[in-house]
Parts: C-alpha cells; sequence; structure tokens
C-alpha cells in the first residue's frame, strides 16, 4: 500500500510507470502474507517490484512502450518474471522504456519521456533518466517500487542505473532466460535487475536467472549465491583499466571518479594493472550495425495479423504498410532500414559480415587480458552525468545520442557481465557511475568489488 501511495503521488510528474497493477498487487502480496503466516515462502515473498514493459506478463499490458503492441495483453509469463513471482515477489506494474529498448535516453517510448528525480543543483530543468530502461531506473531511485526488472542490449541496464545513482548490473549471456522477453537483438539482449543497492541487486539477479529449455541459449550452470559474494575480500584481485576507455572530450569529473575508484579497490589489496583493448573504437560502428541488423529481423514479426495494432487498407500489403507505419516510432523505423540495408545482398560483406568480424576481435581482446590474470576490469559507466530532456545537440543527431553506449556496448559484444555503481557526484550534484567488468560467469567478482565501491 505504501508503495501504491507513493506511485499515485508521484508517477504524474516522473511517468515512469505505463501501468499500475494496483489490484494484483494486493493480491500477491496478500498470498505472501498466507505463506509467511504459515511459515513458508520465498527469498523475495512479498517485495514490491517493477517490471520493465519489454517482459510478457499474463493478461497485462505488455507493449515495450510501441504503439503497435497497443492492446497486447500476452497469454503467457516471460521467464524471468516467472521465476521472480515463484520466489515471492509482487507486481506493483509495468514500466516505462524506450520503443523496443532501443535508445539511451527513454525518448523514444510512445508514452513518453521519463523524468530523472535528480536535478542540478538550483536547477528545474528536468532530465532524462538515461534509457532504454528509464523507467526502471527512475522508479528504483524515487523508491517507486524495492527494485525492477531490466534489460541491457548496449548499455540500457548499466547507463540508466549511472544517471540516477541506483545499481545495475547486466550479467553473462545465458545467465537469464530470454523466453518472454520481446526480442530486440537476439545476440545481444539480456535481463538483469537495477535495484537501490548492491545486495539488492544480487538477490535479484539470484531469482531472475535460470537455465530455461524455451531459451537455448540460456546456460545450464549452476546460479550462485551472489549475495554471499558480498564483502569477500578483494584482496589480491588483479583489476585491469583499459586505457582505450580515456576517450576524447571526456569531462575532468569523470576522470577524476575513474581515479577515486582506482584508489578504493587500492585500498581494499586489489593490485591495479593498466591493459589494452585494442578494437575498443570499433565497438560503438560494429554495435550499431549489428543489433539494428538483428532488430529489423525481429521486429518484422509486427504484421498487423499476429499482435497489437492494425491499421485497416485496401489489401494485406497495405495494411501491413499502413500498420508498421503508424505503429513504429521514429528511432524504430531508421533501425529498421539501416538493418536492412546492411543485411542486403551487396551490402551484407561490406557491413554485417564485416561487424561480426570486429566483434570476434571485441572478444579475444578480453579474452587477452583474462588470459593475462585480468580478474575484472574498471571504467566509467558513461561519459557524462544525465543530460535534459530534448536536449538539442542530441535530437538533431542520432549518433551523438549512441555516443553515451560507448562504455557499455563492448560487454555486450564479448557477452561479459558488467555492474554498474554508484560511485559518486558531480559537482552540480548528479550522480555517476562506475563500471565494473567480469569474466564470464563471475558475476560474484563483480559483487565483491561493486560492494567496496557505492
Ligand atoms: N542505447 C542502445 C541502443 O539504443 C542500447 C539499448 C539497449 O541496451 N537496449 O541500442
Amino acid at each position: 500500500d505504501a508503495y501504491l501511495a507513493a506511485i499515485d503521488q508521484a508517477n504524474g510528474a516522473l511517468n515512469a510507470y505505463v501501468a499500475v497493477t494496483a489490484d494484483k498487487a494486493r493480491d500477491m502480496a496478500k498470498a505472501s502474507d498466507a505463506r509467511l503466516a504459515k511459515g513458508e515462502g520465498g527469498v523475495l515473498e512479498g517485495i514490491p517490484l517493477g517490471i520493465k514493459d519489454l517482459f510478457a506478463t499474463e493478461g497485462i499490458h505488455t507493449q515495450a512502450c510501441s504503439h503497435i503492441l497497443d492492446g497486447f495483453n500476452p497469454r503467457y509469463e516471460s521467464t524471468v518474471t516467472a521465476n521472480l513471482w515463484a520466489d515471492g515477489a509482487v507486481m506493483l506494474g509495468k514500466l516505462n522504456m524506450d520503443e523496443f529498448a532501443m535508445g539511451s535516453s527513454n525518448e523514444t517510448s510512445y508514452y513518453g519521456p521519463v523524468k530523472n528525480p535528480w536535478r542540478k543543483k538550483g536547477s528545474n530543468l528536468d532530465l532524462v533518466p538515461g534509457g532504454s530502461s528509464g523507467g526502471s531506473a527512475a522508479a528504483v531511485a524515487a523508491h517507486l517500487c524495492a527494485g525492477a526488472t531490466a534489460t541491457d542490449t548496449g548499455g540500457s541496464i548499466r547507463q540508466p542505473a549511472a544517471f540516477t545513482g541506483t545499481v545495475g548490473i547486466k550479467p553473462t549471456y545465458g545467465r537469464c532466460s530470454r523466453w518472454g522477453t520481446v526480442a530486440f537483438a537476439s545476440s545481444l539482449d539480456q535481463a538483469g535487475p537495477i535495484a537501490r543497492d548492491v545486495r539488492d541487486a544480487a538477490i535479484l539477479l539470484k531469482s531472475m536467472a535460470s537455465v530455461d529449455p524455451k531459451d537455448t541459449t540460456s546456460v545450464d550452470r549452476e546460479v550462485p549465491d551472489y549475495e554471499a559474494a558480498i564483502g569477500r575480500s578483494v584482496k589480491g584481485l588483479r583489476i585491469g583499466i583499459p586505457k582505450e576507455y580515456r576517450v576524447e572530450g571526456m569531462p575532468g569529473e569523470i576522470e577524476t571518479l575513474w581515479q577515486q575508484g582506482i584508489a578504493w579497490l587500492k585500498d581494499a589489496g586489489a593490485e591495479i594493472v593498466d591493459v589494452s583493448l585494442p578494437h575498443t573504437k570499433y565497438a560503438l560502428p560494429a554495435y550499431y550495425i549489428v543489433a539494428p541488423a538483428e532488430a529489423s529481423s525481429n521486429l518484422a514479426r509486427y504484421d498487423g495479423v499476429r499482435y497489437g495494432l492494425r491499421v485497416p487498407g485496401k489489401d494485406i500489403a497495405d495494411m501491413y504498410e499502413k500498420t508498421r507505419a503508424e505503429g513504429f516510432g521514429r528511432e524504430v523505423k531508421r533501425r529498421v532500414m539501416i538493418g536492412t540495408y546492411v543485411l542486403s545482398s551487396g551490402y551484407y560483406d561490406a557491413y554485417y559480415l564485416r561487424a561480426q568480424k570486429v566483434r570476434t576481435l571485441i572478444k579475444r581482446d578480453f579474452e587477452t587480458v583474462y588470459a593475462d590474470g585480468i580478474d575484472a576490469l574498471l571504467t566509467p559507466a558513461t561519459p557524462s552525468a544525465a543530460f535534459g530532456i530534448a536536449d538539442q545537440d542530441m535530437a538533431s543527431d542520432p549518433v551523438k545520442m549512441y555516443l553515451n553506449d560507448i562504455f557499455t556496448v563492448t560487454v555486450n559484444m564479448a557477452g561479459l557481465p558488467g555492474i554498474a555503481v554508484p560511485a559518486g557526484l558531480t559537482d552540480e550534484g548528479l550522480p555517476l557511475g562506475l563500471q565494473l567488468i567480469g569474466r564470464p560467469f563471475d558475476e560474484e567478482t563483480l559483487f565483491a568489488l561493486g560492494s567496496v565501491i557505492e
């Protein structure tokens, strides 16, 4: 009831929730109370969560914040949310996001932008919460849920977490099932939590993760007790500092934050090692070929017949064109056009195939430093703090918006785990995050290191 009241009060201004499931929340909470009264109950019994609109929730608003999925109420539950409910969690509602998770500011949502609960000192300018999981990050930061689900294809958990002073972890590709999560770029998409602190993130990830016969890319590996890794000694761990992440034009405060993070880890007994990931500079262009290519294929299913919106036409081709023209927003159309272009014959070898080769080189960069005995890498999470809603620079040039992902996309390209942890404030009082990148399936080390930094 306290969370529902808080949503009632603040959501009009923040626009973090696109659907509030108050009756369902109360029913689930009552069922939790009953289980607890009998001495039963799971690890998340009664914990109220917000769910990103990308996760299918049975009979409940699931639109990936796109007009094209109007009225779509799936008849199935995503594996990740089913895992959370099985552990006793309670659903408060569905959270705003960039349309089909394409964006870095939550401004591409059909439901309008989300406002960051943070503002610069003495300013009343509204800031973006980051994206695509902007609703998840804003809701957690504003106490409109105890934790939230999110997804990360190229930074969508870590960048909004950094912009809102929350913790977000993208686990290793395959750690969480993608089944029932609306697909964006299937070889990059991973679910993970956004939470108030590292411990909450560890507890939520343990519940979300599982092998799943319905997603053959999910991995059959025991899910460790992530919470137990918190507070574990980091003495002797070798932390790599990749020099390619010191990008031109990066504000001095980000460099200072990075040095501060290095000092904290050193104080805790970790060894700091300068390393090189030479192909980093190609990650962003390669990502913006691979992700749109996969998206253009995944989004072919929205044909006005099987899901959501249908705009009538004079014949089926006309109906299909009108539905897609009206149903998709500008950024989604841009991705579909780029994706179909790079996959078309004559361009496939020059763009798509080449980007896949670059992806292999990026992955090898990480394999090389890990083979040299590096346990994890420390980088800034974002090249800046949160920026203003309707920022002119970004609005006029989509590539400027894409630059937000410069520190996060490599991790998706290589399938590795990455966590963003709040590490300080700018002079103007905005949160900044640091990112830790781990070895495949070594989320535990990230939780151990993250708890030193937060
Ligand atoms: N901002 C990136 C994009 O627009 C990443 C999105 C994501 O991780 N879902 O593609």
